[in-house]
């Protein structure tokens, strides 16, 4: 008798703490899905001195974008997004934009990371143009094995620019302070745990999807709002 009935207390009992152990589960993961919402804390910004920079030094809001000539995910982030972040914030102060070399490709990637730190260091004003002349060469395969960034492409990309020199180019691509540049590129890489290309980080926070445009203009947003 006394345990027919304790039975079904038991069961309620137990069916009682399983549904509030699942609602407990299913809070803490909305929780830290909140917490992380697409985006890492790091605490700090890439340093930018000395990096091809679109955009007013004063600009309170820095996204600097880790990318690889090599990339096909670089080259759509720099059509689609580019464009507008360039229009919308970077014209009128707000933002500066900052693109830092990653090598994640092998050679290709570091001939053209080379060949664009070369480009910015003649001319830093030809160095925006290059740089979206030369991801416009990556075909459109979505892949990154076929090969295409070769010295013939660069001399190519840069031949349409009046303002380089070729031969100061190639002279640059050389030396050790043009190497210097890339490997320190390689060095920001490797501090701020760059994974993935385009990696992009607003003001001390890393996206985790890059493609996430609005959540990027909310970072933007909240960091201009924060600075009022
Ligand atoms: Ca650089």
């Amino acid at each position: 008798m006394t345990n027919k009935k304790s039975s079904p207390f038991k069961l309620i009992v137990i069916v009682t703490i399983l549904v509030f152990a699942l609602i407990t589960a299913a809070v803490l993961l909305m929780d830290s899905n909140s917490e992380d919402n697409g985006k890492a804390e790091l605490g700090k910004q890439p340093p930018i001195e000395g990096q091809p920079t679109i955009g007013s030094e004063e600009a309170p809001v820095s996204v600097v974008e880790f990318g690889d000539y090599k990339c096909p995910a670089c080259k759509a982030w720099g059509e689609q997004f580019s464009p507008h972040l360039v229009e919308e914030y970077v014209a009128n102060g707000d933002v500066k934009f900052t693109y830092i070399n990653v090598l994640f490709h092998g050679e290709e990637s570091e001939l053209g990371s080379l060949a664009a730190e070369a480009v910015y260091k003649q001319n830093p004003e030809s160095y925006w143009e290059f740089h979206k002349k030369l991801f416009d060469q990556q075909p459109d395969s979505n892949d990154h094995d076929s090969v295409w960034l070769t010295m013939d492409t660069i001399v190519a990309v840069a031949g349409t620019i009046p303002s380089i020199d070729l031969n100061l180019l190639q002279e640059d691509m050389q030396s050790q302070s043009i190497k210097e540049e890339v490997s320190k590129d390689s060095a920001l890489t490797d501090e701020f745990n760059v994974e993935k290309t385009p990696t992009v980080i607003v003001n001390g926070t890393m996206l985790e999807n890059p493609f996430d445009y609005e959540k990027i203009i909310l970072l933007i947003e909240q960091e201009l709002e924060g600075k009022e």
